[in-house]
């Protein structure tokens, strides 16, 4: 099941999603929901909601609607993997922007290493990623396969990780490297506004294989990341057990789990973000999602 958040008329609106039909169903809320009714109230109701959610009748033309962030505002910070793939572990220590790293020889951590971007950074497909003019020069993209709890828990072992597992998205978990090096910790230049774009939707977790999931991004239509996620260094069971040791995850929070090779940083010389760039992104089984830099 693919779970959207469109733009209703009277607000932000839940809808099923037929991506290869190209269409999407409004869900009425249930007669008990709250109001406002989103994302959050679903990823937490969907025990009981599953079974009344289907398409009916003819839906709407997915080119007629605009879709915001699955969940338009977390109620945590999204919580990130830094360097969970091999090539781009490498790419970053070479680099000289990683200030977790002394040197080639502990460019692969040991430990997942774990960081948040504040819930504003959160903005739709197609919603401009603001360039911060006199902030950063050296804004970058990071293409990442997201987790949604479904189910919260604390102290999650590997093996019954999955069962607290909603679905998957997209993010790009877009970065500004001299901020991010500057000060050592990486909050600051994860955190600027609208450096989070998130979609185009949720897929539920029964749709997904995490074993065989291409991730690419392309900026101006130049591919510059493909990887697979079978190149995870830390995989999505260890990710919640280690984020859930001693600290309660709940339901509708974000895992984005790192990015693969191919960055701006990675190159020689870096090939950063500028005004005007268009930045796309697919996972294999999720989808696309495209944001060009404004200012
Ligand atoms: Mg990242």
């Amino acid at each position: 099941m693919k779970l959207a958040t469109i733009q209703g008329e009277g607000g932000a609106r839940v809808a099923l999603v037929d991506a290869e039909a190209g269409r999407v169903w409004p869900v009425a809320p249930p007669a008990w929901a709250p109001q406002p009714w989103g994302m959050l109230d679903v990823i937490r109701g969907f025990r009981d909601l599953r079974d009344t959610l289907r398409p009916e009748g003819p839906g709407i033309p997915l080119s007629e609607v605009t879709l915001l962030a699955p969940i338009p505002r977390p109620a945590r910070n999204p919580m990130c993997v830094g360097k969970n793939y091999y090539d781009h572990a490498h790419e970053f220590t070479r680099s000289g922007f990683d200030s977790s790293a002394k040197g080639a020889a502990d460019a692969v951590p040991e430990h997942p290493i774990i960081f948040t971007k504040v819930p504003e950074t959160v903005i739709g497909p197609g919603a401009p990623i603001p360039y911060p003019h006199g902030v950063s020069d050296q804004v970058d993209y990071e293409v990442e396969l997201v987790v949604v709890i479904g189910r919260g828990g604390t102290n999650i072992p590997k093996a019954q990780a999955m069962d607290h597992v909603f679905g998957y998205t997209i993010a790009n978990d877009v970065t500004a490297r001299d901020i991010q090096a500057r000060h050592k910790q990486w909050f600051l230049g994860k955190s600027l506004d609208g450096f989070c774009p998130l979609g185009p939707w949720i897929v539920t977790a029964d749709e997904v294989d995490l074993s065989d999931m291409p991730v690419r991004s392309w900026v101006n239509g130049e591919l510059r990341q493909n990887s697979n996620t079978r190149d995870l260094i830390f995989d999505v069971p260890t990710l919640v057990e280690t984020m859930s040791r001693g600290i309660t995850l709940q339901a509708g929070d974000l895992i984005l789990t790192g990015t693969p090779a191919g960055v701006g940083l990675g190159f020689t010389p870096p090939k950063f973000l500028r005004p005007g760039d268009r930045v796309k992104m697919e996972i294999g089984g999720i989808g696309v999602i495209e944001n060009t830099l404004e200012g």
